[in-house]
């Protein structure tokens, strides 16, 4: 059988778009399929970090919201303290529904056809080809299948990816005040919170503010209050509420696979995020990125093994990094409170933020290394 497309993606987030942006630019004939139509919400800080920024600003106009230079920490709502970074922002901040709606404008541009209101109900394949069935029963085939439908996605489960860690986020969309406006413009508010591991979050976007926190799966009712007494305590109980939303992120476990067969997933539906921070634009859009440029090149799924080998060498070692600093934090959330406040902490967060140092850049410093291996 010869298959209808070279590459098909299931899912229009940043993983599925920079994929099928990729394997279009790449020659290949690509489809995207989403069942949703842009631009839609997506529960999402929208926070982008250095390196999301730099891959993203590469291939459309981002659209940003706010430019964020200051960092507030508070530790339970309490001992504040907020950093200024001089030269160069640290973060910029945009709305999911406005920049996976550029993606997807990209990706069409390279020559991608993006079709929405497309849900897949299931994958299959054999030797020749594999195939997608739509909600509606209409059957693409594709050389390449490219999973990237999300944490709770189908492709995840076809794959076999197995997760290990879960967590729940919450967030709610604010109407902001001009007042608020003021206060948040080019700084966010991050809290550590008050169950081990937690910590939630005020990222500005013009006249709205997303605040939000994020705990360890299975404590509902616990995340539910920590969310309602960080706005409380911020003041912010009197807002309009746009949205209240909550989504789970789900983080593989070190030796899940990337594929199977024809078919590879990417970003949140192969569990790629950063398990502290669960910061997962950039993970979705290098995943992505790589598996459409590979899917696009390659022939027999033998030689998608090119993908699996980038994720383990450039991903791998920073999720590996995340667990560890995660754990630190779930055991002394004082202690990275305080670290914020020394020069050297200050440094290696900016220079993460700004994605100059991955968490693994920052473990493998000498005193950080020391430090952290004493500590756990
Ligand atoms: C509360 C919260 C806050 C976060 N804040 C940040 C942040 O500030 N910065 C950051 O970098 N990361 C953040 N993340 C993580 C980030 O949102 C994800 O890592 C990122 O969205 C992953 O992109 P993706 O393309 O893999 O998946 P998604 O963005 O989830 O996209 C999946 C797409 O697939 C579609 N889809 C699903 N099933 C099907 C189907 N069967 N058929 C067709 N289409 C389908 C969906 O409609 C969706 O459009 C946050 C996550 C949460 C939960």
């Amino acid at each position: 059988m010869v298959a209808q497309w070279d590459v098909a993606v299931v899912g229009a987030g940043p993983g599925g778009l920079a994929a099928a942006h990729a394997a279009a630019l790449a020659g290949a004939r690509t489809i995207v399929l989403e069942r949703a139509e842009h631009p839609r919400y997506k529960t999402c800080g929208g926070g982008l970090i250095g390196t999301s920024l730099s891959w993203a600003a590469a291939r459309l106009d981002v659209p940003s919201r706010d430019t964020v230079s200051a960092i507030t920490f508070t530790d339970r709502g309490r001992r504040s303290f907020t950093r200024r970074a001089t030269d160069r922002p640290l973060l910029t901040m945009v709305r999911r529904d406005d920049f996976d709606l550029a993606w997807a404008g990209a990706a069409r541009t390279a020559g991608a056809e993006v079709r929405q209101n497309a849900q897949v109900r299931s994958v299959d394949q054999d030797a020749d080809a594999a195939r997608v069935t739509l909600a509606d029963g209409e059957v693409l085939s594709a050389r390449t299948v490219i999973g990237a439908d999300g944490s709770a996605g189908i492709t995840s489960r076809y794959v076999g990816v197995t997760f290990a860690q879960q967590d729940l986020g919450l967030e709610l969309e604010l109407a902001a005040t001009p007042g608020d406006r003021a206060s948040y413009r080019g700084r966010v508010l991050l809290d550590w919170g008050y169950i081990p591991g937690s910590y939630g979050w005020v990222f500005p976007k013009d006249d709205q503010l997303t605040v939000g926190v994020i705990m360890a799966k299975g404590q509902g009712a616990e995340t539910k209050r920590y969310l309602a007494e960080f706005v409380r305590g911020l003041g912010l109980s009197e807002r309009t509420v746009l949205r209240d939303s909550g989504h789970l992120t789900r983080c593989r476990d070190a030796a899940a696979p990337l594929r199977r067969g024809r078919v590879i997933v990417v970003g949140d539906a192969a569990g790629l995020l950063e398990p502290w921070t669960r910061e997962g634009i950039s993970f979705a859009l290098r995943s992505g990125t790589w598996a459409g440029d590979v899917a696009a090149r390659t022939r027999t799924p033998a030689d998608l093994g090119e993908y699996e080998r980038l994720v383990e060498r450039h991903l791998a070692p920073e999720m590996a990094a995340g667990r560890r600093f995660l754990r630190l934090f779930t055991k002394h959330p004082r202690l990275m409170h305080a670290a914020m406040a020394t020069p050297p902490g200050w440094r290696a967060f900016q220079a993460s933020c700004r994605g100059e140092l991955s968490m693994a850049d920052v473990l493998r410093r000498a005193p950080v290394r020391a430090a952290v291996g004493l500590l756990s």
